[in-house]
């Protein structure tokens, strides 16, 4: 077992030091390109170089520009989802990096893309079928002290009323929609493979919802956010009103 966890730490040390010698390479190659500049193969080089990084600004640019214009018209033009998601995927590690120099809490910043994330969703106007929409919540909506399984299989919840669970069971019930509760990430992705649904209404804390939001790129996700008057990940509460507006949304049924 001890020799196991040896090779695992090793991995990621060999790792680390390969990529380390990979950006020194890549320096030296750079130096080597701009001191000898008189060189063809240089000049070819690094005016490659210069196209290929001027093209990707301006497909990250016009991809940030459609974001801009998507949310200030709130019209979303034909095909320009694909420059809207590189830009952000591009965009955003830094953005929070950008953000944390600042001082803004990532919190917010997190929460500020899962709004714009939903408010692309709802410009699509996708129109789904209940049995098509997927309610996934997180396991910490459930009462600590419940003793039932509903990881397992929701259907277990007795809908005491003592947990949000309960109240969202009934309202996938009525509405015809799946609802799975997941204790984490991977379970999360496991329920969405089993269940192939065409949208998501996703309820978890800001770090969840925007892994979980850029791992999902083929299905439109609606976030809620979750409440926790007792602290992360602890007999958490959601707003039920919030995601009957969500899946109202996809069933085109209007609001709540
Ligand atoms: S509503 Fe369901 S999950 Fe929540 S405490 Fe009651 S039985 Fe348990």
């Amino acid at each position: 077992m001890k020799k196991m966890y040896e090779t695992r730490k090793r991995l990621f040390i060999i790792l680390m030091a390969f990529s380390l010698l990979t950006l020194v390479l890549i320096f030296l190659f750079a130096w080597w390109l701009v001191s000898k500049q008189y060189l063809i193969i240089n000049q070819i080089i690094l005016t490659l170089a210069l196209v290929f990084f001027i093209l990707l600004f301006i497909f990250i640019a016009v991809g940030l520009f459609f974001l801009v214009y998507s949310l200030w018209s709130l019209n979303i033009i034909k095909g320009s989802n694909i420059f809207i998601k590189n830009a952000i995927d591009f965009l955003f590690p830094m953005a929070l990096k950008l953000g944390k120099l600042l001082g803004i809490n990532d919190e917010k910043i997190k929460n500020s893309y899962i709004q714009v994330s939903n408010q692309l969703v709802r410009l699509q106007q996708p129109q789904i079928s209940p049995d098509k929409i997927l309610v996934l919540a997180p396991h910490c909506l459930q009462r600590v002290q419940c003793p039932h399984k509903i990881t397992v299989n929701v259907n277990n919840c007795r809908c005491c009323g003592q947990c949000p669970i309960g109240d969202l069971l009934t309202l996938c019930r009525e509405k015809g929609t799946q609802l799975v509760v997941a204790t984490g990430g991977t379970f999360a992705r496991k329920f969405i493979k089993e269940k192939n649904p065409e949208a998501i209404v996703a309820i978890a804390c800001e770090r969840d919802l925007t892994s979980g939001i850029q791992d999902v790129d083929k299905v439109p996700v609606i976030g809620v956010v979750n409440e926790r008057p007792e602290g992360p990940c602890f007999n958490t509460k959601v707003n039920l009103c919030q995601v009957e507006r969500s899946i109202n949304f996809f069933l085109k049924g209007g609001d709540c």
